[in-house]
């Protein structure tokens, strides 16, 4: 009995030594939003590389759809995701416990990893709603977007800034960010928000599936925002991105973030962003979103809380940063 049990601990111990890595985190999960935004396929994006040097390095990468920005966020202070994406305005509120991070706190664990694609605060009218401006949607039925996502926090802010409220709405509905393009086709609202890269599924939906319009979200209280928050910039999308739309839209943006805890292993971490820009030429192909990214912007701008050690050990090695 004695031996065997001694055997066993022998082979345990062999095959650990013979594995290519052993880490805390054999398998890390990255949260994200709808199927139809750019953060789904921007986590699948990641995790297709990482999952490609498994055989080298042991981790195992998986992507979950969720409510969006502040869910991930809140989803990786309780431990129950390894990383997230997470517009730049909800990490800073989050590691500074401001806003609607007030009521939990600082998250001074919270870690920045890189910045990706820029969002532009997007709102989208039905072309027979005569909505042409943001100003215009007083009266009109409105998806501001489920709690959780980082466009109804975003909403909320725009909502303060422009000294609006939700009864300025005939109707305010909370719909998810994969349904609302339906429900605007279907004529059950006028007009949808939406944070998101573009191009993105959504607002392609929203723009074939029937006749709808981008509209400007401008004016001195999105002016006062932009100056006085740093992970706010004004922002355009370009005219002739989606169907029907050929002029430019002017608005304000934020930028999309990766982001992980301080309680995930360095390795963990070290491995995710070798595998990102080692293999970067690929990474920029796999979503039209990311074709202006560069490596030297991504580890700097819209981060708010501290780069997670294990990024900053890969950023030092490319000398990247000192
Ligand atoms: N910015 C949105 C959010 O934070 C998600 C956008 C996307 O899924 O691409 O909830």
């Amino acid at each position: 009995m004695f031996d065997k049990t001694k055997s066993i601990i022998v082979g345990a111990a062999a095959a650990a030594l013979m594995a290519p890595a052993a880490f805390a985190e054999d398998f890390i999960t990255i949260g994200t939003g709808g199927v139809t935004g750019v953060y789904y396929p921007t986590g699948g994006a990641v995790c297709r590389l990482v999952n490609k040097g498994r055989k080298e390095h042991g981790v195992r990468c998986s992507v979950e759809s969720t409510g969006g920005s502040i869910y991930n966020i809140n989803t990786i202070r309780e431990g129950e995701l390894e990383f997230g994406v997470a517009q730049s305005d909800w990490q800073f509120h989050a590691y500074n416990g401001s806003s609607k991070f007030q009521d939990a706190g600082k998250f001074g664990d919270l870690r920045a990893v890189f910045s990706i694609h820029p969002e532009p605060f997007t709102v989208v009218a039905r072309a027979d709603a005569g909505i042409s401006h943001f100003d215009d949607l007083k009266g009109k039925r409105v998806n501001i977007g489920n709690p959780g996502s980082g466009q109804r926090g975003t909403m909320d802010v725009v909502l303060a800034a422009k000294e609006m409220s939700l009864s300025d709405f005939a109707l305010a509905t909370e719909l998810k960010a994969a349904e609302q393009s339906a429900a605007l086709c279907d004529n059950q609202i006028d007009a949808m928000v939406y944070t998101v890269g573009h191009p993105s599924g959504s607002i392609q939906e929203a723009t074939t599936a029937c006749d709808s319009v981008l509209v400007d979200v401008t004016g001195a209280g999105i002016d006062k925002l932009v100056d006085q928050n740093t992970f706010y910039r004004k922002a355009r999308i370009v005219g002739g991105t989606y169907r029907g739309n050929p002029d430019d839209t002017h608005t304000f943006g934020v930028g999309a973030t990766l982001v992980t805890s301080a309680n995930v292993s360095d390795d963990a971490v070290y491995v995710l962003v070798s595998a990102v820009f080692e293999n970067f030429g690929d990474f920029k192909k796999l979503h039209p979103a990311f074709a202006n990214l560069d490596p030297q912007e991504m580890i700097k701008d819209g981060l708010s809380a501290p780069l997670h050690d294990g990024a900053a050990r890969y950023y030092r090695e490319k000398g990247w940063i000192e």
